[in-house]
């Protein structure tokens, strides 16, 4: 079993992981359905086919990503070969969250052993039935000292903290994200960390707004809002919101019917904690459409908020569930004046037909990635960078990308013996002129 060298070892290893994947599939769907009420259409487009592409993607890839490249050399090096090596960091530590609790404890486990490394993954303990299937098929799949599923809540994934890593990947809330960083430390292990942050959802006057309305509620509804990139609030110019407003009604009913509690495409909060969080930042009289909750059911219907107060619960942190305030601008400067006020988030959106605001937006403000005219999306695209910045992360991953995450690269200088310069050579004596010259046209 060499996985660190062996690229072919590697290979059969996550094509065997493919074949259980696909085993697996339906179970679990059930997972995620009895975990939170996710429903399967979701849960087949962001999670188990999601995994399924990025194993075949990683499959296909593997050699040419591990490959030493060359690069072009410096002239300085004369007369050289220069190259790029990959090798692996060794031990591995990814920690997941619940709310793609299969995609996201998979995608970057696939990644890190495509590199190379040995991995020890701690799936999140708030969706235990995931939890389980994914110990399974691991243990199905890998020699256990080379992936291992660790399954447990915050005192097991405390412990692994305090042990020693080669790189850490984690993917949670901020304030974990801190205690991460803070453990990594100590042992100064590089870490990714794929947090969140309040989502600005700019919506102009010269938007397309019954389409921009359908996307949002798509972007925001989905998982019950429980997704990291959904849309947190929404910045609609004021002589347009009220006509906004009323296409926003008429997608989440289109939707979701009359009754969400009842559609089968709807789901759940995934506890009571965090049911209890989102009941306490709905102000009855703010609440413009939805606003129904059954604390039995975990369950919080799609909710449109009118709020103009910063300074409200609601506006205070990321709201990961599906209430959706929607405030108005009259300029640039209240934009300004609101985007600015939070830290740098995950995810900007922005419609409008206008493509200097729409590059304005994007150039002014600070975010991980985002979309003009859509929302969520560029999440599915292998060839975009995925992370966030400042308070919404350090580091980025998918596609070739993610490889790259997991792996160090090595730069070599290979020297030929035909021909060895001078110039950089003691004793100096008048050379200083020369050697200025030199580097001037270099
Ligand atoms: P969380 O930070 O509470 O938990 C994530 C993981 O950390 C879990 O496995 C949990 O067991 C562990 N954990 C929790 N508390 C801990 C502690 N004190 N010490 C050590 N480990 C601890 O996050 P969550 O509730 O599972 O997920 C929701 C958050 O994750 C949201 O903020 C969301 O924006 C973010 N998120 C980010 C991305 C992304 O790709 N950037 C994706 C999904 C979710």
């Amino acid at each position: 079993m060499n996985y660190k060298t062996n690229i072919d070892y590697r290979k059969e290893t996550l094509i065997k992981l493919l074949n259980n994947v696909i085993i697996h599939e339906n179970e679990i769907i059930q997972a995620l359905y009895d975990d939170f009420k996710k429903p399967a259409f979701e849960a087949v487009l962001t999670e188990t086919n999601y995994v399924i592409s990025e194993l075949k993607d990683t499959i296909k890839n593997i050699h040419r990503w591990a490959k030493p490249k060359k690069v072009f050399p410096s002239i300085l090096n004369f007369p050289s070969t220069d190259y790029l090596y990959k090798e692996p960091y060794g031990k591995v530590l990814v920690i997941a969250p619940w709310n793609y609790p299969y995609q996201l404890a998979l995608c970057p486990l696939v990644s890190a052993v495509a590199a190379g490394n040995q991995v020890v993954l701690k799936p999140s303990e708030l969706t235990p039935k995931t939890s389980a299937i994914l110990a399974k098929i691991i243990a199905k799949t890998f020699h256990i000292n080379h992936v291992e599923v660790i399954e447990g809540g915050v005192d097991v994934s405390q412990n692994l903290l305090s042990q020693r890593w080669d790189y850490i990947f984690f993917t949670g809330s901020v304030p974990v994200g801190k205690i991460v960083a803070k453990s990594a430390a100590v042992n100064l292990t590089p870490i990714t960390l794929e947090l969140g942050g309040k989502n600005p959802c700019i919506v102009d006057e010269t938007a397309h707004l019954k389409l921009a309305a359908k996307r949002i509620v798509w972007g925001k509804f989905i998982n019950a809002g429980q997704t990291c990139i959904a849309p947190d609030y929404i910045l609609v110019k004021k002589e347009i919101k009220d006509q906004f407003v009323h296409y926003l009604k008429n997608e989440i009913t289109a939707a979701y019917g009359n009754k969400p509690q009842d559609s089968p495409d709807f789901a759940r909060i995934v506890n009571s904690k965090n049911w209890n969080r989102l009941a306490s930042m709905i102000e009855p009289e703010k609440v413009i459409f939805g606003g129904d909750t059954d604390e039995a059911n975990c369950y919080i219907a799609p909710t449109l908020i009118d709020e103009s107060n910063l300074d409200s619960l609601i506006m205070k942190d990321e709201i990961f569930g599906p209430l959706l305030p929607i405030l108005s601008y009259e300029s640039e400067a209240d934009i300004h004046v609101i985007v600015s006020k939070y830290e740098k988030p995950l995810s900007l959106y922005v419609f409008t037909t206008n493509n200097s605001f729409a590059k304005n937006i994007i150039q002014t403000y600070s975010f991980g990635g985002g979309c003009i005219n859509d929302t969520i999306v560029h999440f599915s695209n292998k060839r975009l960078p995925f992370g966030g910045v400042g308070h919404s992360g350090i580091g980025a991953y998918h596609g070739s990308l993610s490889f790259d995450v997991f792996s160090h690269k090595k730069g070599i200088v290979k020297k030929a013996n035909w021909l060895d310069l001078t110039m950089r050579y003691a004793p100096y004596n008048n050379k200083l002129v020369t050697i200025k010259k030199l580097l001037k046209w270099m």
